[in-house]
């Protein structure tokens, strides 16, 4: 009965909390028209903390280099077709530049686990751009270190962390992930993160292979009670070259029904309509939007390297020019009735 799901959706916005069972009962009950109810609530409660105000990330990939081997993702080790680079510090300070002058003020350090990005030498950038823009953020989405080098990087000033948690049951964590890689080391690290003090994003993928009702609800579950400051969720797409090539992708509308539902049981998370959304439906940015998302992070990588930062097949935007993305960012938040700010756009407290 689709009352019961409706049911279950005031029930989050009233108590900020489910049961793992009223999760699953939650996902199980998604049709568009409980769906169009979550947005309308999420939509709500996203414009009483943040307006219709619209906070962009500039992305910067830094290294497509990388010693893991996830079995979704497209610049995996064994990917011997993946062409890869990693940008030099004048090249990721040269984008900062561009990005600063286009009105970002918040720049993501994102890549592969590159040995080359050292502890030391991520603190170095880190200071340098804190340096030369001292009023913007740094965030970082570099994967998995020791408590000690994030605590570096806390020092040296970055100020948030992005670790999708990928899935919350430890199970489906070993479907997705070689043997060497552990579910109890990335959330060793995400309450590590959490705990030096970062403005903490986890997330996952919508739609990966293996997910169920029950893995998603136990992401819901460690969502609601983890309460990052940010999350990042997007469909999985498949790539060609990884053994999950043919496995179906996600969908904008269980992506935005997922982004719906986080809104109301955060009201003040910093939660981004992501590039994979725009990439499995046009218009997925907007629907994001409206679905009670508030952050964009476009590409502000060098034109260059952007076709080498393939996580996943036919990924949007990697032919244009920042500023071009900046303005077709500008243009879609209009048609919709919210609009890009210039701002770090912080995780408000209360
Ligand atoms: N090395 C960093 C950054 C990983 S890339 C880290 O470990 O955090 C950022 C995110 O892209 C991943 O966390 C994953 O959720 C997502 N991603 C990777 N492959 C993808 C795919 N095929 N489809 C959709 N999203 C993908």
């Amino acid at each position: 009965m689709y009352s019961d799901t409706l049911n279950l959706l005031d029930k989050i916005e009233s108590s900020r909390s489910l049961s793992l069972e009223e999760y699953k009962e939650l996902i199980e009950g998604y049709s568009a028209h409980v769906a169009e109810y979550a947005a309308e609530k999420a939509r709500r409660i996203r414009n009483k903390v943040y307006g219709n105000k619209v906070f962009i990330r500039g992305l910067i990939e830094i290294s497509n280099i990388c010693r893991n081997d996830c079995l979704y993702c497209g610049i995996r080790r064994s990917n011997a077709n993946c062409d890869r680079y990693r940008l030099t510090k004048q090249q990721i300070i040269d984008c900062c530049r561009e990005g600063y002058s286009l009105g970002f003020r918040t720049f993501v350090l994102q890549g592969g686990e590159d040995p080359c990005f050292s502890v030391k030498t991520v603190c170095e950038i880190v200071k340098e751009i804190k340096t030369l823009f001292p009023d913007c953020a740094v965030t970082l989405s570099l994967g998995e270190y020791s408590k000690e080098d994030y605590s570096a990087m806390y020092d040296a000033g970055a100020d948030r962390y992005l670790l999708r948690h990928e899935t919350a049951d430890k199970d489906h964590y070993g479907k997705l992930h070689p043997e060497k890689m552990s579910f109890e080391n990335r959330m060793r690290c995400l309450y590590d993160l959490k705990d030096i003090g970062f403005q903490t994003g986890c997330g996952f993928m919508v739609g990966s292979p293996y997910q169920t009702s029950q893995t998603l609800a136990k992401d819901l579950k460690f969502i609601e009670t983890f309460a990052p400051e940010m999350c990042g969720i997007g469909p999985f797409i498949s790539h060609k070259d990884t053994p999950f090539h043919d496995k179906q992708s996600g969908t904008a509308e269980m992506t935005c029904y997922l982004l719906s539902i986080i809104r109301i049981m955060h009201p003040n998370i910093l939660l981004p309509s992501t590039t994979a959304l725009g990439t499995v439906d046009p218009l997925g940015r907007e629907l994001g939007i409206k679905a009670g998302a508030n952050v964009l992070m476009p590409n502000l990588s060098p034109g260059n390297v952007r076709k080498k930062y393939m996580l996943y097949d036919n990924k949007i935007c990697t032919g244009d020019e920042s500023a071009q993305c900046r303005k077709c960012l500008d243009a879609r938040m209009k048609s919709i009735g919210y609009e890009v700010v210039v701002d770090r756009g912080d995780f408000k407290k209360q």
